[in-house]
């Protein structure tokens, strides 16, 4: 690309950035959590109808999605649960389509006490902004979005299809990235601006969401020794688990794609519940339970593996069950051409060299990738305590991506005047 285009653009991305700093500042400012995204997809589908792009709004429908490779299972059902597309059709098409996702859903932010300054009220200070979602990932959403306003206010539109995906779910299932796939939607190539730190993902982990019910035999406390106490009975079950966990990570086991990394595979017990009574031995214990996946282990051995694990440390004492995550892992192959035009565009906005770094967590990079073979990067700003408190973004890294991924869009698509 020449480079007074590219200065154009840049410009352009600039003189929008405070307008995008609002934007970004209103959509941190919706609690986005589970059941309740509607309000942030609202603002989305205002801002996409601002720069340009046509609306595809529907409902999440768990009936039409069940029965899909990739599918996760669903405990609240989804009640008016929307996605928007905003959608791109240039009058003849020249260049190579492209679909930009993010998702608008953010993980519960508690305890509140904990954070410096409420967790929705977005706040800027030195350069980062903070609130639940700032830099996972609205701060990327932002930037797909105005990346696109910036080409149309420099007078410039792309010369293929471009479709901005704003998903719910993809913190616990990623069937919203799924039924975008469900509606048909394909492009020559995909870029989800999750907070990677101006990195671009090599690859990716796959992960698994499981609830182990524990029982036990409840007895009032004087005569302990004839319960069974199923709280404690779950110690030793997340201690066998931690050891599978260690043999997965050992350098033997480990996918190549991750052999940079000391500690690639974690087990979390991110819940836990049990036993009702403080004079009671308790009758029950449930744990819930993240753990992950290389991209090359099937998910059905990873379970038998879990499951055998689980059984020997706890018996017949417990019972095991799938729900939430159900996610393959993903690697970045066949992906040279979308590579080498983020890289120079990467470099152009003034990001430097591009790094190649593999994630130990998992994006809906994989529904596009895995099921609509479409090669699929990950590449956004830099971001901070993501899942903790004072979550934040750092603004000019999210200055330089949204320049990229306008430069990607010119570049990749092609443009032409408006
Ligand atoms: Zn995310």
């Amino acid at each position: 690309m020449d480079s007074q285009l590219s200065t154009r653009i840049m410009k352009s991305v600039d003189a929008n950035f405070d307008r995008q700093v609002d934007f970004l500042a209103a959509l941190v400012g919706c609690a986005s959590l589970r059941g309740d995204e509607e309000p942030a997809q609202d603002l989305m589908q205002t801002a996409m109808t601002e720069a340009g792009l046509a609306i595809d709004r529907w409902r999440l429908d768990e009936k039409e999605l069940c029965s899909l490779r990739g599918y996760s299972p669903v405990e609240t059902p989804y009640d008016g649960v929307s996605n928007v597309a905003g959608v791109w059709r240039p009058r003849g098409r020249k260049g190579r389509s492209l679909i930009l996702n993010g998702h608008v859903d953010v993980v519960p932010a508690g305890p509140l006490d904990k954070w410096t300054s409420p967790p929705f009220a977005a706040r800027i200070a030195d350069g980062w902004m903070y609130g639940r979602g700032a830099a996972d990932m609205k701060g990327g959403v932002s930037a797909m979005v105005f990346a696109l306003e910036a080409l149309r206010c420099a007078g410039l539109r792309p010369a293929a299809e471009v479709a901005v995906h704003s998903v719910v779910e993809e913190e616990c299932t990623g069937n919203g990235a799924l039924a975008c796939i469900a509606r048909g939607y394909r492009a020559d190539a995909v870029l989800i601006p999750e907070p990677r730190n101006g990195a671009v993902t090599s690859a990716q982990l796959g992960v698994m969401w499981l609830r182990v019910t524990v029982r036990g035999r409840p007895a009032h406390v004087r005569e302990a020794q004839i319960g069974a106490n199923a709280i404690e009975a779950a110690f030793p079950l997340m201690a066998a688990l931690h050891r599978l966990e260690a043999e997965w990570n050992a350098p033997s086991r480990r996918h190549p794609a991750f052999a940079g990394l000391d500690h690639p595979i974690n087990f979390n017990l991110g819940r836990i519940a049990g036993g009702d009574w403080p004079s009671s031995v308790p009758a029950w214990c449930v744990l819930e339970i993240r753990v992950a996946v290389y991209p090359n282990q099937s998910l059905d051995d990873a379970k038998a593996e879990i499951e055998s694990c689980l059984r020997k440390a706890g018996g017949d004492a417990i019972s095991v069950e799938y729900h939430g995550f159900m996610a393959e892992g993903y690697e970045l192959i066949n992906a040279d051409a979308p590579l080498g035009v983020l890289e120079r565009a990467h470099a152009a906005a003034g990001g430097g060299e591009l790094a190649r770094v593999p994630t130990t967590a998992c994006t809906d990079a994989r529904f596009y990738g895995l099921y609509g073979g479409m090669p699929s990067l990950v590449y956004g700003p830099r971001g901070a305590a993501i899942h903790g408190f004072d979550e934040r973004v750092e603004l000019e890294s999210l200055r330089t991506v949204t320049q990229a991924i306008a430069l990607f869009v010119a570049e990749w698509c092609g443009v032409e005047a408006a």
